[in-house]
Protein backbone atom coordinates (compact mmCIF):
# COMPACT_ATOMS: atom_id res chain seq x y z
CA UNK A 1 0.00 0.00 0.00
CA UNK A 2 1.00 3.22 -1.06
CA UNK A 3 2.01 5.43 2.53
CA UNK A 4 3.97 8.43 0.46
CA UNK A 5 2.92 11.05 -1.89
CA UNK A 6 4.58 13.87 -2.77
CA UNK A 7 3.66 17.19 -4.86
CA UNK A 8 3.22 20.65 -4.46
CA UNK A 9 1.74 22.07 -1.33
CA UNK A 10 -1.61 23.89 -2.90
CA UNK A 11 -0.74 26.86 -0.94
CA UNK A 12 3.13 27.35 -0.67
CA UNK A 13 3.93 25.35 -4.08
CA UNK A 14 6.60 24.27 -2.71
CA UNK A 15 7.30 20.47 -3.00
CA UNK A 16 6.21 18.28 -0.24
CA UNK A 17 6.27 14.62 1.24
CA UNK A 18 3.11 13.52 2.84
CA UNK A 19 3.50 10.18 4.77
CA UNK A 20 0.30 8.20 5.85
CA UNK A 21 -0.10 6.00 8.44
CA UNK A 22 -3.39 4.31 9.86
CA UNK A 23 -5.70 6.58 8.04
CA UNK A 24 -3.67 9.68 9.14
CA UNK A 25 -1.54 11.93 8.01
CA UNK A 26 1.36 10.86 10.29
CA UNK A 27 4.13 13.39 8.85
CA UNK A 28 4.20 16.84 6.38
CA UNK A 29 8.17 17.46 5.30
CA UNK A 30 9.51 19.64 2.84
CA UNK A 31 10.99 17.52 0.15
CA UNK A 32 13.84 18.21 -2.68
CA UNK A 33 11.23 17.52 -5.91
CA UNK A 34 7.75 16.83 -6.66
CA UNK A 35 6.28 14.11 -8.04
CA UNK A 36 6.28 15.85 -12.25
CA UNK A 37 4.05 18.72 -12.03
CA UNK A 38 1.62 17.12 -9.24
CA UNK A 39 -0.47 19.49 -6.94
CA UNK A 40 -1.47 18.31 -3.46
CA UNK A 41 -4.73 19.61 -1.36
CA UNK A 42 -7.19 18.38 0.76
CA UNK A 43 -10.02 16.08 -0.58
CA UNK A 44 -13.25 17.92 -1.40
CA UNK A 45 -16.20 18.38 0.71
CA UNK A 46 -19.13 18.54 -0.95
CA UNK A 47 -22.42 19.36 1.03
CA UNK A 48 -24.92 18.96 -1.44
CA UNK A 49 -24.97 16.16 -4.04
CA UNK A 50 -28.52 15.17 -5.75
CA UNK A 51 -26.44 12.90 -8.06
CA UNK A 52 -23.61 12.14 -10.53
CA UNK A 53 -23.09 10.46 -13.94
CA UNK A 54 -26.40 8.78 -14.25
CA UNK A 55 -27.53 8.28 -10.90
CA UNK A 56 -30.27 9.77 -8.61
CA UNK A 57 -30.75 10.07 -5.10
CA UNK A 58 -34.08 11.78 -5.77
CA UNK A 59 -35.20 8.96 -8.55
CA UNK A 60 -37.28 7.01 -6.34
CA UNK A 61 -35.40 3.41 -7.51
CA UNK A 62 -32.72 4.57 -5.31
CA UNK A 63 -30.17 1.20 -4.77
CA UNK A 64 -27.45 0.67 -2.13
CA UNK A 65 -25.75 -0.76 -5.41
CA UNK A 66 -26.23 2.52 -7.04
CA UNK A 67 -25.22 4.61 -3.87
CA UNK A 68 -21.55 3.09 -4.50
CA UNK A 69 -21.31 3.09 -7.55
CA UNK A 70 -22.06 7.07 -7.49
CA UNK A 71 -19.32 7.81 -4.51
CA UNK A 72 -16.86 6.03 -7.02
CA UNK A 73 -17.63 8.61 -9.40
CA UNK A 74 -16.89 11.54 -7.03
CA UNK A 75 -13.77 9.96 -5.97
CA UNK A 76 -13.23 10.14 -9.32
CA UNK A 77 -13.47 13.97 -9.44
CA UNK A 78 -11.78 14.59 -6.03
CA UNK A 79 -14.47 14.47 -3.55
CA UNK A 80 -13.54 12.59 -0.40
CA UNK A 81 -16.60 13.47 1.61
CA UNK A 82 -20.19 14.53 0.60
CA UNK A 83 -24.02 14.56 1.62
CA UNK A 84 -26.31 12.71 -0.59
CA UNK A 85 -29.03 15.67 -0.50
CA UNK A 86 -32.50 14.38 -0.50
CA UNK A 87 -35.31 16.69 -1.79
CA UNK A 88 -38.37 17.12 -1.93
CA UNK A 89 -40.68 13.98 -2.01
CA UNK A 90 -43.72 11.85 -0.62
CA UNK A 91 -42.41 10.67 3.03
CA UNK A 92 -42.16 6.84 1.80
CA UNK A 93 -39.89 8.56 -1.05
CA UNK A 94 -37.43 10.10 1.24
CA UNK A 95 -37.76 7.38 4.03
CA UNK A 96 -36.78 4.75 1.03
CA UNK A 97 -34.11 6.74 -0.20
CA UNK A 98 -32.68 7.05 3.27
CA UNK A 99 -32.83 3.25 3.34
CA UNK A 100 -30.53 3.17 0.43
CA UNK A 101 -28.14 5.04 1.54
CA UNK A 102 -27.57 4.02 5.03
CA UNK A 103 -27.56 0.18 3.38
CA UNK A 104 -24.50 1.43 1.22
CA UNK A 105 -22.89 2.52 4.48
CA UNK A 106 -23.50 -0.84 6.23
CA UNK A 107 -22.13 -2.60 3.02
CA UNK A 108 -19.01 -0.68 2.81
CA UNK A 109 -16.30 0.86 4.67
CA UNK A 110 -15.06 3.03 2.61
CA UNK A 111 -18.44 4.75 1.50
CA UNK A 112 -19.54 5.14 4.52
CA UNK A 113 -16.45 6.90 5.39
CA UNK A 114 -17.30 8.96 2.23
CA UNK A 115 -20.33 10.09 3.19
CA UNK A 116 -20.44 12.87 5.93
CA UNK A 117 -24.09 12.52 6.26
CA UNK A 118 -27.40 13.14 4.67
CA UNK A 119 -28.58 16.65 3.64
CA UNK A 120 -32.13 16.66 3.68
CA UNK A 121 -33.27 20.03 1.49
CA UNK A 122 -37.44 19.51 1.76
CA UNK A 123 -40.32 19.42 2.47
CA UNK A 124 -40.00 21.79 4.49
CA UNK A 125 -39.77 24.58 2.45
CA UNK A 126 -41.46 27.75 0.75
CA UNK A 127 -44.18 27.27 -1.77
CA UNK A 128 -43.75 30.00 -3.05
CA UNK A 129 -42.45 30.02 -6.94
CA UNK A 130 -39.35 31.38 -7.39
CA UNK A 131 -38.03 29.75 -3.78
CA UNK A 132 -39.46 26.66 -4.04
CA UNK A 133 -37.25 26.12 -7.06
CA UNK A 134 -37.54 22.83 -8.66
CA UNK A 135 -39.22 21.42 -5.28
CA UNK A 136 -42.72 19.48 -6.08
CA UNK A 137 -45.63 22.02 -4.59
CA UNK A 138 -47.64 18.91 -3.51
CA UNK A 139 -44.77 17.43 -1.38
CA UNK A 140 -44.11 21.08 0.61
CA UNK A 141 -45.01 20.91 4.38
CA UNK A 142 -44.54 22.30 7.32
CA UNK A 143 -41.89 21.35 9.59
CA UNK A 144 -43.04 18.30 11.72
CA UNK A 145 -40.65 17.22 13.57
CA UNK A 146 -42.48 13.75 14.61
CA UNK A 147 -41.81 12.90 10.76
CA UNK A 148 -38.42 14.20 11.16
CA UNK A 149 -37.63 12.15 13.76
CA UNK A 150 -38.92 9.04 11.89
CA UNK A 151 -36.22 9.53 9.00
CA UNK A 152 -33.79 10.25 11.06
CA UNK A 153 -34.20 6.89 12.93
CA UNK A 154 -34.35 5.15 9.68
CA UNK A 155 -31.01 6.92 8.71
CA UNK A 156 -29.59 5.67 12.17
CA UNK A 157 -28.74 9.84 12.91
CA UNK A 158 -27.30 10.10 9.52
CA UNK A 159 -29.10 13.31 8.86
CA UNK A 160 -26.83 15.73 9.70
CA UNK A 161 -27.87 18.80 7.50
CA UNK A 162 -31.51 20.48 7.15
CA UNK A 163 -32.53 23.02 4.58
CA UNK A 164 -35.29 24.57 5.59
CA UNK A 165 -37.15 27.49 4.73
CA UNK A 166 -37.96 29.52 8.76
CA UNK A 167 -40.94 31.74 8.50
CA UNK A 168 -43.38 28.25 9.20
CA UNK A 169 -44.86 29.05 12.19
CA UNK A 170 -43.47 25.84 13.70
CA UNK A 171 -39.80 27.07 12.09
CA UNK A 172 -38.36 28.23 15.40
CA UNK A 173 -39.19 25.12 17.79
CA UNK A 174 -38.19 22.83 15.21
CA UNK A 175 -34.97 24.63 14.57
CA UNK A 176 -34.03 24.64 18.07
CA UNK A 177 -35.05 20.68 18.44
CA UNK A 178 -32.99 19.94 15.30
CA UNK A 179 -29.91 22.15 16.70
CA UNK A 180 -30.27 20.49 20.53
CA UNK A 181 -30.15 16.76 18.41
CA UNK A 182 -26.98 17.49 16.95
CA UNK A 183 -28.67 18.55 13.21
CA UNK A 184 -27.41 21.53 11.71
CA UNK A 185 -29.93 23.63 10.25
CA UNK A 186 -28.96 26.24 7.04
CA UNK A 187 -31.46 28.74 5.74
CA UNK A 188 -33.05 27.89 1.82
CA UNK A 189 -35.92 28.01 -0.73
CA UNK A 190 -37.41 30.68 1.75
CA UNK A 191 -39.44 33.39 1.28
CA UNK A 192 -38.89 34.51 5.12
CA UNK A 193 -38.88 38.25 6.16
CA UNK A 194 -36.11 39.55 7.78
CA UNK A 195 -37.30 39.35 11.05
CA UNK A 196 -38.28 35.58 10.50
CA UNK A 197 -34.35 35.09 9.49
CA UNK A 198 -32.83 36.84 12.35
CA UNK A 199 -35.76 34.31 14.50
CA UNK A 200 -34.11 31.18 13.00
CA UNK A 201 -30.87 32.45 13.29
CA UNK A 202 -31.73 33.19 17.40
CA UNK A 203 -33.19 29.49 17.56
CA UNK A 204 -29.82 27.58 15.90
CA UNK A 205 -29.43 28.30 12.12
CA UNK A 206 -26.00 28.65 11.11
CA UNK A 207 -25.93 28.34 7.25
CA UNK A 208 -27.98 29.54 3.91
CA UNK A 209 -28.25 26.81 1.73
CA UNK A 210 -26.75 27.73 -1.73
CA UNK A 211 -27.66 31.83 -1.33
CA UNK A 212 -28.64 33.57 -4.21
CA UNK A 213 -30.68 31.11 -5.90
CA UNK A 214 -34.08 29.93 -4.95
CA UNK A 215 -35.05 33.21 -4.61
CA UNK A 216 -37.72 35.43 -6.62
CA UNK A 217 -37.16 37.09 -9.61
CA UNK A 218 -38.02 40.58 -8.12
CA UNK A 219 -37.63 41.90 -4.47
CA UNK A 220 -38.14 44.59 -2.45
CA UNK A 221 -34.77 46.45 -2.69
CA UNK A 222 -34.36 47.16 1.11
CA UNK A 223 -35.74 44.55 3.24
CA UNK A 224 -35.25 41.44 1.50
CA UNK A 225 -33.97 37.81 2.50
CA UNK A 226 -31.12 37.90 0.96
CA UNK A 227 -29.34 41.09 2.55
CA UNK A 228 -30.60 39.87 5.77
CA UNK A 229 -28.49 36.64 5.95
CA UNK A 230 -25.38 38.53 3.88
CA UNK A 231 -25.46 40.93 7.06
CA UNK A 232 -25.57 37.83 9.44
CA UNK A 233 -21.73 37.49 11.19
CA UNK A 234 -23.50 34.37 12.49
CA UNK A 235 -24.41 32.46 8.88
CA UNK A 236 -22.22 30.64 6.74
CA UNK A 237 -22.88 30.97 2.40
CA UNK A 238 -22.80 28.00 0.62
CA UNK A 239 -22.61 29.12 -2.98
CA UNK A 240 -23.12 27.31 -6.26
CA UNK A 241 -20.36 28.79 -8.14
CA UNK A 242 -20.73 27.17 -11.48
CA UNK A 243 -20.38 30.20 -14.11
CA UNK A 244 -23.97 29.75 -14.37
CA UNK A 245 -26.07 30.22 -11.42
CA UNK A 246 -24.79 33.13 -9.72
CA UNK A 247 -23.13 36.23 -11.87
CA UNK A 248 -19.99 37.37 -11.37
CA UNK A 249 -20.56 40.50 -9.32
CA UNK A 250 -22.62 38.37 -6.99
CA UNK A 251 -20.03 35.87 -6.49
CA UNK A 252 -17.52 38.69 -5.47
CA UNK A 253 -19.77 40.29 -3.17
CA UNK A 254 -20.81 36.96 -1.83
CA UNK A 255 -17.58 35.70 -1.21
CA UNK A 256 -15.95 39.34 -0.06
CA UNK A 257 -18.74 39.76 2.52
CA UNK A 258 -18.69 35.96 3.84
CA UNK A 259 -15.12 35.96 3.75
CA UNK A 260 -14.01 32.82 5.91
CA UNK A 261 -17.49 31.61 6.13
CA UNK A 262 -18.09 30.73 2.33
CA UNK A 263 -18.77 26.99 1.48
CA UNK A 264 -18.86 26.13 -1.88
CA UNK A 265 -21.17 23.73 -2.89
CA UNK A 266 -21.34 21.95 -6.28
CA UNK A 267 -25.27 21.08 -6.33
CA UNK A 268 -24.87 18.78 -9.08
CA UNK A 269 -27.28 16.15 -10.68
CA UNK A 270 -27.47 13.02 -12.49
CA UNK A 271 -26.52 14.99 -15.50
CA UNK A 272 -23.20 16.02 -13.80
CA UNK A 273 -20.32 14.30 -15.32
CA UNK A 274 -22.36 13.23 -18.80
CA UNK A 275 -21.32 13.85 -22.38
CA UNK A 276 -23.40 17.03 -23.62
CA UNK A 277 -26.16 16.46 -25.54
CA UNK A 278 -30.40 16.31 -24.67
CA UNK A 279 -31.83 14.33 -21.74
CA UNK A 280 -34.58 13.32 -20.02
CA UNK A 281 -35.50 14.44 -16.52
CA UNK A 282 -37.80 13.07 -14.56
CA UNK A 283 -38.82 16.41 -13.28
CA UNK A 284 -40.45 17.02 -16.45
CA UNK A 285 -39.87 17.59 -20.20
CA UNK A 286 -36.80 17.36 -22.01
CA UNK A 287 -33.36 18.91 -20.60
CA UNK A 288 -30.31 20.30 -22.64
CA UNK A 289 -26.94 20.05 -21.35
CA UNK A 290 -24.47 22.24 -23.72
CA UNK A 291 -21.03 21.84 -24.69
CA UNK A 292 -20.10 24.92 -21.99
CA UNK A 293 -21.67 22.55 -18.96
CA UNK A 294 -25.00 24.65 -18.59
CA UNK A 295 -28.14 22.41 -17.71
CA UNK A 296 -31.14 24.14 -19.38
CA UNK A 297 -34.72 23.41 -19.93
CA UNK A 298 -35.24 22.82 -24.30
CA UNK A 299 -38.66 24.28 -23.78
CA UNK A 300 -37.09 27.46 -21.95
CA UNK A 301 -33.18 27.52 -22.48
CA UNK A 302 -33.19 30.91 -19.60
CA UNK A 303 -34.40 28.06 -17.31
CA UNK A 304 -31.72 26.14 -15.24
CA UNK A 305 -32.42 22.68 -14.94
CA UNK A 306 -29.95 22.42 -12.03
CA UNK A 307 -26.41 21.92 -12.21
CA UNK A 308 -24.48 19.31 -14.26
CA UNK A 309 -20.78 20.30 -13.02
CA UNK A 310 -18.34 18.74 -10.59
CA UNK A 311 -16.87 20.73 -7.33
CA UNK A 312 -13.57 20.95 -8.89
CA UNK A 313 -15.32 23.09 -12.04
CA UNK A 314 -16.70 25.31 -9.54
CA UNK A 315 -13.00 25.69 -8.16
CA UNK A 316 -11.92 26.22 -11.76
CA UNK A 317 -14.41 28.93 -12.10
CA UNK A 318 -13.90 31.34 -9.01
CA UNK A 319 -10.19 30.73 -9.89
CA UNK A 320 -10.31 31.37 -13.84
CA UNK A 321 -12.47 34.60 -13.21
CA UNK A 322 -10.16 36.16 -11.11
CA UNK A 323 -12.72 36.11 -7.61
CA UNK A 324 -10.07 33.75 -5.65
CA UNK A 325 -6.64 32.28 -6.13
CA UNK A 326 -6.62 28.49 -6.38
CA UNK A 327 -5.74 27.96 -3.53
CA UNK A 328 -8.42 29.68 -1.71
CA UNK A 329 -11.20 28.40 -3.47
CA UNK A 330 -9.74 25.02 -2.74
CA UNK A 331 -9.99 25.65 0.43
CA UNK A 332 -13.88 26.78 0.52
CA UNK A 333 -14.32 23.31 -1.05
CA UNK A 334 -12.78 21.51 1.64
CA UNK A 335 -11.25 22.89 5.08
CA UNK A 336 -14.39 25.11 4.88
CA UNK A 337 -17.41 22.84 4.55
CA UNK A 338 -15.47 20.60 7.61
CA UNK A 339 -14.82 23.54 9.87
CA UNK A 340 -18.89 24.35 9.47
CA UNK A 341 -19.73 21.15 9.90
CA UNK A 342 -17.55 21.49 13.79
CA UNK A 343 -14.85 18.68 12.36
CA UNK A 344 -12.97 19.62 15.93
CA UNK A 345 -9.82 18.21 14.73
CA UNK A 346 -6.79 18.94 12.61
CA UNK A 347 -7.77 19.81 8.87
CA UNK A 348 -6.11 20.21 5.76
CA UNK A 349 -2.39 18.72 4.37
CA UNK A 350 -1.35 18.35 8.87
CA UNK A 351 -0.01 16.11 10.80
CA UNK A 352 -3.33 14.12 12.98
CA UNK A 353 -5.41 15.34 10.03
CA UNK A 354 -7.36 12.35 8.20
CA UNK A 355 -5.41 11.43 5.36
CA UNK A 356 -8.14 12.87 2.67
CA UNK A 357 -6.23 14.44 -0.24
CA UNK A 358 -6.32 14.95 -3.88
CA UNK A 359 -2.97 14.81 -6.15
CA UNK A 360 -3.83 16.85 -9.19
CA UNK A 361 -2.10 18.40 -11.95
CA UNK A 362 -2.91 21.77 -13.32
CA UNK A 363 -3.84 21.97 -17.01
CA UNK A 364 -5.47 24.39 -19.26
CA UNK A 365 -6.45 25.94 -16.23
CA UNK A 366 -8.49 23.21 -15.12
CA UNK A 367 -7.66 20.90 -11.94
CA UNK A 368 -7.36 17.37 -13.44
CA UNK A 369 -7.44 14.90 -10.77
CA UNK A 370 -4.35 12.25 -10.79
CA UNK A 371 -5.60 10.23 -7.86
CA UNK A 372 -7.56 10.34 -4.53
CA UNK A 373 -6.49 9.42 -1.40
CA UNK A 374 -9.16 8.54 1.52
CA UNK A 375 -8.19 7.67 5.20
CA UNK A 376 -5.11 6.65 3.71
CA UNK A 377 -6.09 4.48 1.03
CA UNK A 378 -6.14 5.45 -2.88
CA UNK A 379 -9.78 5.35 -3.64
CA UNK A 380 -8.90 6.40 -7.68
CA UNK A 381 -5.97 6.11 -9.56
CA UNK A 382 -6.14 8.15 -13.03
ZN1 LIG B 1 -31.90 23.85 -3.65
Amino acid sequence: MKTNFKGQHYKTGKPIDIRVNGGMIVEVKESLAAEGEFHLAPGLVDLQVNGFKGIDFNSGLLTADEVCELTCFLWEAGVTTYFPTLITNSDEGIAEAIEAIVAACKADERVNASIGGIHLEGPFLSAEDGPRGAHPLKHIKAPDWELFRSWQKLAEGRIQLMTMAPEWPEAEGFIKKCTASGVLVSIGHTAASPLQIQTAIGAGATMSTHLGNATHLSLPRHDNYIWEQLASDKLWASIIADGFHLPKAMLEIFVKVKEGRCILVSDCTKFAGLAPGSYDSHIGGQIELNKEGRLFMKEEPKMLAGSAQSLAWCVDHLTNSGILPLSEALDMASVKPMEWLGANKTLGLTKGASADFIVFERRANTIEIVRTVKSGAVVYQG
